[in-house]
């Protein structure tokens, strides 16, 4: 499938390039080694209106699609992951599912919050709870007209920059029966129980912190429930389904880096001589870009399709599975092979090269691994109800 994008979303794509290219470009390996979340490129965002762009007009965002914000992801992430990073978590993800599921006063809320440059920090995984998320162990009780939330997350990204957090939590009624799986608002600094334990030291990333939170009797009033659409019971399975746009977002990412790391590759494949003529020169390297840039062009359509085919709602679990499975895994290729391209300058970390293959590394693991992805898939294609998804299951038994 190849998918042409109108006028809007190519001006859309030349003015996030034209920041990537300029002032998030200069700041990114800075970013990497201080390790410190990019507040400046946060603000650039903020004043270009790209950050919550896919808010509906009626909370204060463009109404954007998955597609428009694709399109920025991509070009932002070729020169900046974790600019990329900030861009997909302040349009898809948490954000996306308060605007479809909240309430008004939520919806409001967590709005104005991204629109002022919050990134909403989305919290599933748990140390016994990974693939197996909805082996969660994190509780919601019912104590009169309040919740009290106990549990532990971790890997959350932007825990310990985020505000706003969507937490997934079983609930379970005042004799201890089980109700369901339920989104919790909580705001760090504000909402009491809420304590950020510590910070992972990553591989790549650098630049957004991922920690572990604890919840210690955190008292919730009813309000801050988001209730997802088919209720409580249903509600593992249709928060999952707001995640996809998330997915599509990281398999964006992932796209976006490979193809920054591309273009590197393809002008010093002409820049650099050996043996008297340049690299490019030599089959050996010519069969290289090529078989990079079908990489690219095969990622780049399961990525805007599987965001196509969000429009109205959320993007399609198989499609968006698809689409990060291979992205994510040829991403990695086409970043080791750029990197080759530059011989030893390569492996120096005066290019960001090595940068990239360790950002990367990331996307077969964050938000689904391929491998757990890959029974997404084939549960689909099989229309069979498959327990290890991690996404409950949608369409058939549910
Ligand atoms: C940088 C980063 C950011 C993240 N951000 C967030 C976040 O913001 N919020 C959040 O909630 N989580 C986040 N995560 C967590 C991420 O979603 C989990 O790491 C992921 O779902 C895998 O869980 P796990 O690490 O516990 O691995 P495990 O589930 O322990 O898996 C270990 C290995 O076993 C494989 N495996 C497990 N089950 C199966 C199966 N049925 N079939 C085949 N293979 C299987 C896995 O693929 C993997 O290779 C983040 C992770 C990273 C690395």
């Amino acid at each position: 499938m190849s998918i042409t994008l109108d006028a809007s979303q190519t001006a859309l794509r030349a003015k996030a390039r034209e920041l990537a290219n300029g002032p998030v470009s200069a700041r990114a390996a800075e970013v990497d080694r201080s390790e410190q979340y990019p507040w400046d490129n946060v603000t650039l965002l903020k004043d270009a209106k790209l950050l919550g762009m896919t808010i509906p007009p009626a909370y204060g965002g463009q109404g954007k699609s998955w597609l428009d914000a694709v399109v920025v992801i991509e070009a932002l992430s070729a020169a900046c992951s974790v600019t990329g990073r900030i861009a997909v978590e302040t349009n898809m993800g948490a954000i996306s599912a308060i605007m479809a599921y909240g309430s008004e006063d939520q919806k409001k809320m967590a709005a104005a919050m991204v629109l002022d440059g919050d990134k909403p920090a989305i919290c599933i995984t748990e140390p016994e709870a990974g693939s197996d998320a909805s082996g969660m162990t994190t509780r919601a009780d019912r104590r009169g007209n309040r919740f009290v939330v106990n549990g532990k997350k971790h890997w959350i990204t932007g825990g310990g920059v985020s505000r706003l957090h969507l937490i997934f939590a079983k609930v379970y009624d005042e004799k201890g029966n089980e109700e369901g799986v339920g989104g919790f608002l909580a705001i760090r600094d504000e909402t009491q129980g809420l304590k950020i334990v510590k910070r992972e030291p990553t591989m790549g990333l650098r630049g957004i912190p991922e920690a572990e939170i604890a919840f210690e009797d955190m008292d919730l009033p009813p309000s801050a429930l988001v209730i997802p659409p088919r209720g409580l019971r249903k509600g593992f399975a249709d928060l999952m389904n707001a995640y996809n746009s998330q997915r599509v977002g990281a398999a964006t990412v992932a796209l976006g880096i490979a193809d920054g790391a591309y273009q590197l590759a393809l002008d010093w494949s002409e820049e650099r001589e050996q043996f008297g003529r340049p690299i490019n020169e030599f089959q050996g390297l010519q069969w290289k870009l090529a078989d990079m840039s079908i990489k690219l062009a095969a990622a780049r359509a399961l990525v805007y399709g599987a965001a196509k085919s969000g429009e109205g709602g959320f993007p399609d679990m198989l499609l968006a599975a698809q689409a990060k499975v291979f992205t994510s895994e040829n991403a990695i290729s086409v970043v080791n092979d750029a990197l080759q391209f530059f011989g030893a300058r390569g492996y120096s970390r005066n290019l960001p090269l090595e940068r990239m293959a360790r950002d990367v590394r990331m996307f077969t693991i964050g938000g689904g691994t391929a491998e757990v992805l890959r029974n997404v898939v084939a549960g689909a294609i099989l229309k069979k109800k498959l327990p290890q998804t991690r996404d409950g299951w949608l369409k058939s038994a549910d």
